[in-house]
C-alpha cells in the first residue's frame, strides 16, 4: 500500500485539540506521523494541501442510498461516489429501502454492495420497526450482528410511544443510538410545507412547528425513563433546539443533527412553487433558521448531516402538492457549511466537529480524528475553490437540489479513505471497482 504525504496544509482535529500547520504521513492505511511543515519526506504519493484545511474524514450520518429497491434514484456505488466528491469518507444509510433494512440479510446485502463499490465507507442503519410500519420491533440484535450502527424508522415517525420506549430500552442493551424522525402525523396531516404566512400566501397546506416539537418533547421524556441514547434527526425549529438544549443541561444522552438546507434557506425559497425546496421537515422561517445556527454554534446541535434524499425527476416535475419530499445533499454540504462559518461566525473547528468528530463518536465508528495511529480517513478542504453548482455534473444519480446555479466557495481537494486517495478535485475517483486491499 503506497505511503502518502499531505503537505502544506493546516491540520484541524478538534479531538486532539489541534489547529496548526502540519504535514501528515500516511502508511499502511493509518496516520503514521503528524510533523512540523517540511518535516517528512519520501512518500510514494503526494497531496499538495497548501492553502487547505486537512481534517478528519467527513462522515454524513444521514443519507438515503436507495439500494436495494430504488436503484433508479441512487445506488450504493453512485451514492458513495457522490460522497467522495463532496469530501465525505463515510456515510450512514437509512433503512427505508425496498426491502426495508429490518433484518440481518438486508444489512449484509448493503454491506456487500459497499464492499463492491469500495469507495466511501457505508454504515447501515437498521429499522426500528418491521417494514417501518411502526407496529413491532425489528430484529435489532440480528442487524447489530450484521453491522448496523444505529436504528431509525427515518422517513416515518415512530408514532406509537410504547414502541418508541421499547426501542430505546432494547437499543440501549446493544449500545445503539435511536435516530428519531420527529413528526407528529396528526399535526403534520397532509401539509406540504411549513405552516405560516408563506404557506398562506402560496395557498399550500402547512405542517406546524409543533408537529416536530411535540415529538422531540415526547422522546426526551421517554429517554429520561429508559436510558439509552437518542439522536434527533434533521432538527429544524427554534422550539426543538430549545428542548434539546434543556435536555442536555439535565445531562440526558441526547444528541441532534441539522441539515445544511435548514441553516441556509427559509421557507420563502419555495418561491414560485419550486419542488426542489420541498422537504420534510420543511424549510422554516428566519427565526427558526437563526435558532438552528445558534444551536450549532453553542454545541446544542452536535452534527451536520445532509439527509441526502435522491429522487428521479418524475417525482419532482409535478405539482408542488404531489412532489416527493427531499433533496440531494452530499455534493453541496461542504461549501454550505463553509458559507455558514463565514457568514455567521461559526468556528471552522465547530464545523469539523459537526461533520466528523461527533458523528464518529455517536455512531461508534472509526475516524473522527487525525491522531497518530488512527485510521487514515482524511478530507483535504480547499476553502477558496470557487465553483458553480451544476446538477447535471453531480456524481449522484439524482439532480433534485435547490442550490443549482449557486456560486460556491470551498470544495474537497482530496478525499482519502483508509490510506487511499479516492477523490481528487476536478478528477474522477482515482479508484474504481473492487480492490484486494485490506479495509
Ligand atoms: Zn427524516
Amino acid at each position: 500500500m503506497p505511503s502518502i504525504l499531505i503537505s502544506g496544509g493546516t491540520l484541524i482535529d478538534p479531538l486532539s485539540d489541534r489547529h496548526e500547520a502540519c504535514d501528515i504521513l500516511i502508511a499502511d492505511g493509518c496516520i503514521r506521523s503528524v510533523v512540523a511543515p517540511g518535516g517528512a519526506k519520501g512518500a510514494d504519493e503526494h497531496v499538495d494541501a497548501s492553502g487547505c484545511w486537512v481534517v478528519p474524514g467527513l462522515i454524513d450520518m444521514h443519507v438515503h442510498l436507495r439500494e436495494p429497491g430504488y436503484e433508479y434514484k441512487e445506488t450504493v456505488l453512485t451514492g458513495t461516489r457522490a460522497a467522495l466528491a463532496g469530501g465525505f469518507t463515510a456515510v450512514a444509510c437509512m433503512a427505508n429501502t425496498d426491502p426495508v433494512n429490518d433484518n440481518g440479510a438486508v444489512t449484509k446485502y448493503i454491506l456487500e454492495k459497499a464492499a463492491d463499490a469500495d469507495l466511501a465507507r457505508v454504515y447501515p442503519i437498521g429499522a426500528v420497526s418491521v417494514g417501518l410500519a411502526g407496529e413491532r420491533l425489528a430484529e435489532i440484535g440480528e442487524m447489530r450482528e450484521a453491522g448496523i450502527v444505529a436504528v431509525s424508522d427515518d422517513g416515518h415517525p415512530v408514532m406509537d410511544s410504547g414502541l418508541m420506549r421499547r426501542a430505546l430500552e432494547y437499543s440501549a442493551m446493544f449500545n445503539l443510538p435511536v435516530i428519531a424522525h420527529e413528526e407528529d402525523r396528526g399535526l403534520a396531516g397532509d401539509g406540504v410545507m411549513h405552516e405560516g404566512p408563506t404557506a398562506f400566501r402560496l395557498g399550500l397546506k402547512g405542517m406546524p412547528a409543533a408537529a416536530e416539537e411535540a415529538m422531540v418533547a415526547r422522546d426526551i421524556a421517554l429517554l429520561e425513563r429508559t436510558g439509552g441514547r437518542l439522536h434527533i434527526a434533521h432538527l429544524s425549529t427554534a422550539g426543538s433546539v430549545d428542548l434539546v438544549r434543556r435536555a442536555k443541561a439535565r445531562r440526558l444522552a441526547v444528541t441532534a443533527e441539522a441539515a445544511p438546507h435548514h441553516f441556509t434557506l427559509t421557507d420563502e425559497a419555495i418561491g414560485d412553487y419550486d419542488t426542489n425546496a420541498k422537504m420534510n421537515p420543511p424549510l422554516r422561517p428566519r427565526d427558526d433558521v437563526i435558532a438552528v445556527i445558534e444551536g450549532l454554534r453553542d454545541g446544542t446541535i452536535d452534527v451536520i448531516a445532509t439527509d441526502h434524499a435522491p429522487h428521479h425527476r418524475d417525482a419532482k416535475e409535478v405539482e408542488f402538492e404531489c412532489a416527493a419530499f427531499g433533496i440531494v445533499g452530499l455534493e453541496t454540504a461542504l461549501p454550505l457549511c463553509l458559507r455558514l462559518a463565514r457568514e455567521h461566525d461559526v468556528a471552522i473547528d465547530t464545523i469539523v466537529r459537526a461533520l466528523s468528530t461527533n458523528p464518529a463518536r455517536i455512531l461508534g465508528v472509526r475516524g473522527g480524528t487525525l491522531a497518530e495511529g488512527s485510521v487514515a480517513d482524511v478530507t483535504v478542504i480547499d476553502p477558496d475553490r470557487a465553483w458553480r453548482v451544476e446538477p447535471d455534473a453531480f456524481q449522484s444519480k439524482s439532480r433534485n437540489t435547490p442550490f443549482g446555479g449557486w456560486a460556491m466557495s470551498g470544495a474537497a481537494r482530496a478525499t482519502i479513505v483508509g490510506g487511499r486517495v479516492l477523490w481528487r478535485a476536478a478528477e474522477q475517483p482515482a479508484v474504481r471497482g473492487k480492490r484486494s486491499l485490506g479495509r
